[in-house]
């Protein structure tokens, strides 16, 4: 009786892949570098993430969170928003690093022994100093972002008066003030929300 050959193919095989060394790799007993490429644990770079908060909203799995104090802000001087990335929820889609408005805010890194008994320990977490509208307290939003747009425009940013200020105070300190209940032209040069922005416009031009 013969032997069909797709068997023979086998045998032969099973028979080198006895004298061959393993095709898996040792993990977790060996460390093992994953392909170039490879979509692993996302991470916040302190650096280079300004607190925007796009990578929220592109994220597939709602894996990460921006997490801003209730409005209107009660202790201005003291407001962070905290951007937070659960790994247990993500899927490693790679949304978040490629709508990163820096590139570089948010990465996938070669990390992929991410189990863990407690779904709580999978957070981690970054804090960003929030700009507050002087005059309603809501949130406009972090200081990081408002310096990455004034890098961005560059002297088009001295057109608006919040990208001013915010530049100027870095440079020389700017007395903030309160402005007053009743709006008026110098209430322009406030750092402001769009909505306070508009009303002190209106007021300036109809008085
Ligand atoms: S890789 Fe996808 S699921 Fe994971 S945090 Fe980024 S956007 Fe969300
Ligand atoms: S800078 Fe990038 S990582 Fe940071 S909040 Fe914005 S999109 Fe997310």
């Amino acid at each position: 009786m013969s032997i069909p050959l797709p068997k023979l193919r086998e045998l032969r095989e099973a028979f080198r892949s006895l004298f061959s060394a393993p095709y898996t790799t040792r993990f977790p007993y060996a460390p093992v570098e994953p392909v170039d490429g490879f979509r692993g644990k996302p991470e916040f770079s302190e650096e280079h993430c300004v607190g925007c908060g796009a990578c929220a909203q592109v994220c597939i799995g709602n894996a990460i969170k921006m997490i801003d104090p209730e409005e209107p802000v009660k202790k201005p001087e003291n407001a962070v928003r905290k951007m937070e990335v659960r790994f247990d929820m993500c899927n490693f889609c790679g949304n978040c690093q490629a709508h990163c408005i820096t590139e570089k805010g948010i990465q996938l890194t070669k990390i992929f022994d991410l189990s863990c008994f407690d779904r709580k320990l999978a957070v981690e977490s970054i804090e960003k100093e929030l700009i507050v509208c002087e005059l309603c307290n809501s949130i406009i939003t972090t200081r990081d972002h408002l310096k990455w747009l004034i890098r961005r425009l560059g002297t088009l940013a001295y057109g608006n008066p919040t990208l001013l200020l915010v530049n100027q105070r870095e440079l020389i300190p700017v007395e903030s003030g309160k402005p007053a209940e009743d709006l008026r032209r110098p209430d322009i040069l406030k750092v402001l929300c769009p909505r306070c922005r508009q009303t002190v416009m209106v007021k300036d031009i109809w008085g």
